[in-house]
């Protein structure tokens, strides 16, 4: 599994701040000495951390009794970065303008409503282009990035499974929070599509990840040596994803206005 270092949440709760319902997520520490608010300001969620494993109500109490300094706390949340026209948002690691060029597809454009362009001979920076009524642009480029995480996720983790010698049973992509990957004891892969914003090496390293489970279904020394086999500089990928995997839960998200 590759998840950031945070227990599992005891319980998944919302609070209503200035007419808005935000993500609590209560975790369990026994090492945290009193109960702990704090405001996750990537994903604009709080976090509540509480010494007792049967704590959870008592925990969101707490929270609720702090809302006026979680209220202060998120006005400093980066916005949501919604999937429309003008956005800059990353794929592959890399910027990308999006741009909706109309109701129909140019001519020459052969397949589906959503295309990358990309700009050898300049420096401009490479653009998702979409098509269609503006109501559908979010939508059509979620699937869109959806479908190339699939295609890339399938590919690299193919590609590691024979590497490792073992054979997946399943490869799905989900729209996950808490997690980059995971393999379930029936030999399942899933991953979140959000990977395909990351660079390669950062989605390469995740299917290496959980496939190499397959063959070891702990974070043991030998689970680390096969998937070094794989990725000789995970390390690299490993620290990227602890200091801007949150971020990328910023995109895609539809706002109200
Ligand atoms: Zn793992």
């Amino acid at each position: 599994m590759t998840k950031p270092a945070k227990p599992a949440a005891l319980q998944v709760d919302t609070l209503m701040i200035n007419g808005r319902a935000v993500p609590v997520h209560v975790r369990h520490n026994p090492r945290a000495r009193r109960i702990i608010v704090r405001v996750d300001l990537t994903m604009g969620s709080v976090e509540v951390t509480t010494p007792s494993k049967s704590g959870a109500r008592r925990a969101m109490q707490f929270a609720a009794q702090q809302r006026e300094w979680i209220a202060e706390r998120l006005l400093r949340v980066p916005s949501a970065v919604p999937f429309r026209d003008g956005e800059v948002v990353p794929f592959c690691g890399e910027d990308h303008l999006i741009r909706h060029v109309g109701l129909r597809r140019p001519a020459g454009i052969k397949s589906g409503p959503v295309w990358r362009v990309t700009h050898a001979d300049s420096d401009a920076m490479p653009e998702i282009c979409v098509t269609g009524h503006e109501d559908f642009i979010q939508r059509r480029i979620g699937d869109w990035m959806r479908n190339e995480a699939r295609v890339e996720l399938n590919e690299r983790s193919l590609f590691h499974a024979e590497q490792f010698d073992v054979r997946p049973a399943r490869i799905t992509v989900r729209d996950t929070t808490t997690r980059w990957g995971s393999c379930s004891p029936t030999r399942a892969l899933s991953f979140s599509w959000r990977l395909i914003l990351a660079p390669s090496y950062v989605l390469d390293y995740v299917a290496a990840h959980e496939v190499a489970h397959l063959r070891h279904m702990n974070h043991g020394p030998r689970f680390w040596a096969l998937v070094r086999e794989g990725i000789p500089h995970y390390e690299r990928a490993k620290t990227w994803l602890e200091v801007n995997g949150p971020g990328l839960h910023r995109y895609g998200i539809a706002t109200t206005d």
